[in-house]
């Protein structure tokens, strides 16, 4: 009796400690405009610096990922974006940190300003032709078929 009444406590610890547990998701933002996509270069770590990347961070705890996207885009790029839904597969961060890196498709808000490079090194809007000749982390790499397929269908509009 008293193993069981221990087995279900712990069982309810477990679950409200992973209910307060900040998620392990970094969001990116695939922003396309007229069928060119933002990417940005990373300033730091050294090890990352030069690569390129989409804009994104980490899920806060109590946070939805479009409100992420849309917090990180005013973050990093000083403008207004609207999540339009999921892009491609989640894709594991480097081994051990336990994140995944899960890619939202964005448009910039009427209105919006353009983006600007807050705290990276530099912006560039990417046309289809450029996309895989640049330098990408790998985990954003991994999605550009994903990413190619968005383009083609944006620059049909
Ligand atoms: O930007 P921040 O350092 O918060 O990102 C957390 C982790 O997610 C880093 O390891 C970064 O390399 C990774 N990341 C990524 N691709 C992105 C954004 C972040 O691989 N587009």
């Amino acid at each position: 009796w008293l193993c069981g009444r221990v087995s279900a406590c712990l069982a309810a610890v477990r679950e409200l400690v992973s209910e307060w547990a900040p998620r392990p998701v970094v969001v990116g933002t695939a922003l396309v405009e007229d069928g060119m996509l933002l990417a940005q270069q990373r300033r730091y770590p050294a090890h990352h610096a030069g690569s390129w990347e989409l804009p994104g961070g980490r899920v806060e705890p109590g946070e939805g990922e479009p409100e992420a996207v849309v917090r990180e885009c005013r973050e990093e790029l000083a403008t207004e974006v609207v999540p339009l839904g999921r892009v491609g597969t989640d894709i594991p961060l480097s081994a051990g940190s336990g994140m995944s890196l899960r890619v939202w498709r964005a448009r910039l808000a009427a209105g919006a300003r353009p983006p600007v490079p807050v705290e990276h090194r530099a912006l560039r809007w990417i046309e289809l032709s450029q996309l895989v000749g640049l330098e990408w982390l790998e985990a954003d790499r991994l999605l550009l078929d994903s990413l190619r397929r968005i383009m083609v269908a944006e620059s049909g509009k």
